[in-house]
């Protein structure tokens, strides 16, 4: 399949939110979490990358959260396509998907590991035995709380849902959390550990947090995690 760029716009200077569509299909079916990977040749070579993604099913419409990766082979290239360009793309795939909408989870992402839970946190309360859903999200600046609007109007329509972000470097302004997520792993959990714990962001974070959580004594059934490095 080939998905054409609708639009995109900047969240951060070097982390952009792409709008595509994949004209010859009506539908493009996934679940919230799962991601497609995007194939290009370049310089004579086959590339391919995977990325989650950032909205629920609509139509033979998806959205994406790039980070720009400058030494990287194929973020430059993405970054320099622009509308009405399009891309090959697989069917999405992945296991990163809400496991038992029926029981409380916590969510935690770092950069454009929010991509995923942009589209998990909406559909998670579309289901009817919703329970409580916790999302940490770790960033540098309060100005790259990426889809700050987005999670702010879903926790206003659902009680039992809380945002969280936390910044590693705060304006002495910043009244929120700050530091790393781990530093609020504890306070998120309350001193439960009966929770499905999702995890997405680069490696280091992700293996810290599971090493956290397993010392707390989840089960690694309970860990769910997408790395993106
Ligand atoms: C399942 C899955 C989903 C993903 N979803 C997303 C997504 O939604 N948004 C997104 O921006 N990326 C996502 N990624 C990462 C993405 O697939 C690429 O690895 C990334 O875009 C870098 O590609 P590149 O060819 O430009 O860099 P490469 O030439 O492959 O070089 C990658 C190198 O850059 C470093 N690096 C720095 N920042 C990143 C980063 N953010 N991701 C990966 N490597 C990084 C790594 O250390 C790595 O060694 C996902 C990865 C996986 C496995």
């Amino acid at each position: 399949m080939r998905a054409t760029i609708l639009e995109f716009h900047d969240l951060a200077p070097e982390v952009r939110h792409f709008v595509f569509e994949v004209p010859e299909v009506e539908q493009l079916l996934f679940k919230p979490g799962q991601f497609v990977s995007l194939k290009e040749t370049l310089a004579g070579k086959k590339i391919t990358r995977p990325y989650s993604i950032a909205s629920l099913p609509d139509g033979n419409r998806f959205e994406l959260c790039l980070n720009l990766v400058h030494q990287g082979v194929f973020t430059p290239h993405l970054f320099a396509m622009q509308p009405g360009d399009s891309v090959e793309i697989s069917a999405p795939l992945g296991f990163f998907v809400v496991r038992d909408p029926a029981k409380d989870a916590l969510f935690i992402a770092t950069g454009t590991g929010i991509a995923p839970f942009r589209s998990m946190a909406p559909g998670y309360f579309q289901h009817p035995l919703a329970r409580q859903l916790t999302l940490l999200f770790g960033v540098r600046h309060e100005r790259t709380i990426y889809y700050r609007d987005d999670f702010d109007a879903l926790a206003r329509n659902h009680p039992n849902f809380r945002f969280w972000p936390a910044l590693s470097r705060a304006d002495s302004s910043w009244t929120g959390r700050s530091g790393h997520v781990q530093s609020h792993l504890a306070e998120a959990l309350g001193g439960r550990t009966d929770l499905d714990v999702y995890i997405c962001g680069l490696k280091a974070m992700v293996d810290d947090v599971r090493a956290i959580l397993k010392e707390l004594g989840f089960d690694r059934k309970q860990i769910i995690f997408e790395k993106y490095d």
